[in-house]
């Protein structure tokens, strides 16, 4: 009898174990609330969804912004060190995520950003002197102080790119991941020319964390009109609208 006792106490127990284990990171997850790209949920209500998410409202130097007016300067420019690596993605439910292998980092002036992942975004975010592209590229690193640098690259409708095809074949149509032996090489997708914007921002998405060293190429790379529709069919309109300057300088690199 004491034993029974003792083993429904046992499994008891490991059930409770095992449910708070697997209760927990839905929980840590369920806090953050849901965000879209329309609607009650959209980007003018972002900043009312979670004070987590004040700073979509309220800050100061929020992305993307309208690269107009800017200062002709010498910007620190990026020194891209990005290694070919095996293909891995993962559809967030928002867009698809490139998920760097650690070793690609760029530099900064003297500050080394490690690549994390790049992304994609349809239309363009940024928009280049009041034009906006079909789509845009991030490419999102991250310093060891936990400050993000991140190089946007603009895609315009043009031939088909093939460093987006071995991407694009291994997208998953629902949330989730998937990986393959693929190699692929992101620099592939930056173009020839590195003249660039430079402004201080924010995370374009929920909580729009103001940490965001911005470099976005002037130069707009090509993708074909049935990628950038495969990809736009999928995720749809995933673009934040321009936010105000709200007086910073906008440095370009000629
Ligand atoms: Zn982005």
């Amino acid at each position: 009898m004491l034993k029974c006792v003792s083993h429904a106490s046992k499994v008891l127990s490991a059930g409770l174990a095992l449910g708070l284990m697997a209760v927990a990171p839905a929980n840590a997850a369920g806090d953050k609330p849901a965000w879209s790209y329309e609607g009650s949920t959209g980007p003018e209500n972002w900043g009312k969804l979670s004070p987590d998410y004040a700073a979509c409202a309220i800050g100061a130097q929020q992305s993307p912004v309208d690269l107009t007016g800017a200062v002709e300067a010498y910007p620190a420019m990026p020194s891209v060190h990005w290694r070919t690596m095996p293909l891995r993605v993962k559809n967030n439910g928002h867009t698809l995520d490139v998920i760097a292998a650690p070793g690609s980092f760029m530099m900064l002036g003297t500050v080394l950003y490690e690549l994390v992942q790049f992304h994609f975004h349809t239309p363009s975010e940024h928009v280049l002197e009041g034009q906006t592209f079909p789509m845009e590229i991030h490419f999102v690193h991250r310093s060891e102080a936990g400050d993000l640098a991140v190089l946007g690259v603009f895609v315009m409708e043009g031939a088909a790119n093939s460093a987006l095809e071995p991407i694009w074949a291994l997208m998953p149509k629902e949330p989730g991941e998937a990986s393959s032996a693929t190699l692929i090489r992101p620099t592939d997708l930056l173009p020839d020319d590195g003249a660039l914007d430079r402004y201080a921002g924010s995370l374009t998405t929920p909580p729009c964390s103001e940490i965001v060293t911005w470099s976005v190429y002037l130069e707009p790379i090509e993708a074909s009109s049935a990628q950038i529709a495969a990809f736009s069919q999928l995720f749809g309109a995933n673009a934040r609208p321009i936010q105000a300057s709200d007086r910073r300088f906008l440095l370009r690199s000629d």
